[in-house]
């Protein structure tokens, strides 16, 4: 049986007792192209295919691994109501509460 562990707080998750919140984070880099509809398509793809050409697969995994990344959480309920509430952990949180274990 696999046990999981709040990633917040790390407190057990009891899936008897429990409710897990599986929280996915996808983060990639918004490239603004203001000319892209103005261009051929054709053209467009023909950049492409030269940019994949001049980029060998060590670089690019780099650069995607630093343009896209996705992670995966699990919450306990109290942490996900803490997450809702405040997804970027923006600001000072007033009241947090550690639970003793
Ligand atoms: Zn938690």
């Amino acid at each position: 049986m696999i046990h999981y562990t709040c990633d917040r707080c790390h407190k057990k998750i009891d899936e008897n007792i429990d409710l897990r919140y599986e929280v996915s984070i996808v983060t990639q880099v918004a490239l603004d192209e203001p000319d892209a509809s103005l261009q051929e398509d054709r053209d467009h793809l023909n950049e492409v295919d030269d940019l994949l050409e001049r980029v060998d697969d060590e670089e690019c995994e780099r650069l995607c691994q630093e343009l896209y990344q996705s992670r995966r959480y699990d919450l306990c309920a109290n942490c996900f109501q803490q997450f809702t509430r405040n997804p970027l952990g923006a600001d000072a949180q007033p009241q947090v509460e550690f639970s003793e274990n």
